[in-house]
């Protein structure tokens, strides 16, 4: 009879356990952005239309005060998300706000870094542990090595010199290093990236990272290190995991990179590894594989940003 009983209660614990995993569902996100070198009024709304496309993930996004405003106003509470995007590169935080992100990471919290925000905050050293790898921002031997594959080999590169850097845009092979991670896992070895910035000769403390998938940087093909350059990086901090994306630099609308059914792809797969450490998401039929690129054009800007564009800002 106590056996009876046990076991009920075993399985009633499990069953309400099991329904608040259930209700947790989507994900709240939050996608922090309003500076950036980049037109981040095209592509913040395209992290969200991919994000919540899955069902996983309920995005919204939060804009920082201009270039130069009152930082300290901008105070996100950032326990109530599961899922951080950082889709920022500009002004310093406030400490307050500093502290408050390395918290919710060390405490479990989920991050994805999107293109140029690994160009953020080069002298929080925090921040640089979660990226693994940064570039531009003065950024050079004093940020840690460059870190890439040479001939099929991990290389990590004391030699002095800038941190970040890239060619042409070009469509570009993204090729896979560590096939069993959960973010890889059935993704093709090999496949073809839509016209993009092949971020190059990126330096940083490099510790608790994993490169998911590399880039040849070929100097033939407009510029390059003839380097096979981390293009995807999972990074843990504390009891946190951050799905680092060097790809998505965005053009009017998002495309033609962040329409790449492969760019889409693994993002929402590396934001569900960053949440849960697992990914429950089937790679879909139109991934791309090495002979030719795969666009979603449906990925497009949302009407209220139509031609806004930041003013005089370089492009990396
Ligand atoms: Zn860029």
């Amino acid at each position: 009879m106590r056996k009876q009983y046990l076991l009920m209660a075993v399985l009633t614990a499990l069953l309400i356990s099991f329904s608040a995993c259930k209700k947790e569902v989507p994900y709240k996100t939050l996608i922090i952005t309003g500076q950036n070198n980049h037109n981040w009024k095209a592509s913040s709304p395209v992290l969200k239309q991919i994000l919540d496309e899955t069902g996983l993930f309920s995005a919204e996004i939060m804009i920082t005060p201009e270039k130069g405003g009152d930082m300290k106003s901008f105070d996100p509470d950032f326990s109530r998300y599961r899922l951080v995007v950082l889709d920022y590169n500009g002004d310093s935080w406030s400490e307050k706000t500093n502290n408050a992100f390395v918290e919710y990471v060390r405490n479990g919290g989920g991050v994805v870094l999107y293109h140029a925000a690994d160009n953020s905050f080069p002298s929080w050293k925090e921040y640089n542990e979660m990226a693994g790898l940064g570039g531009w921002g003065d950024r050079n031997q004093k940020d840690g090595p460059y870190v890439y594959y040479k001939d099929d080999k991990l290389v990590i590169d004391t030699t002095a010199g800038i941190g970040g850097s890239h060619g042409k845009r070009r469509e570009f092979l993204v090729r896979t290093r560590i096939a069993d991670h959960p973010v890889m896992r059935g993704l093709p070895v090999a496949w073809l990236h839509a016209t993009d910035e092949l971020y190059s000769q990126l330096r940083g403390p490099a510790k608790n990272m994993q490169i998911l998938a590399t880039a040849f940087a070929d100097s033939a093909a407009g510029g390059g290190t003839m380097r096979d350059e981390p293009i995807l990086m999972a990074i843990t901090f504390g009891k946190g995991r951050i799905f680092h994306t060097t790809m998505g630099h965005a053009d009017e609308g998002g495309g033609p990179s962040m329409h790449c059914a492969g760019f889409i792809t693994t993002l929402q797969r590396g934001a569900e590894w960053a949440v849960t450490g697992n990914v429950t998401q089937k790679v879909p039929l139109d991934f791309p594989g090495s002979e030719g690129i795969v666009l979603r054009p449906d990925f497009k800007m949302s009407g209220t940003y139509t031609g806004l564009h930041d003013a005089g800002t370089k492009s990396h």
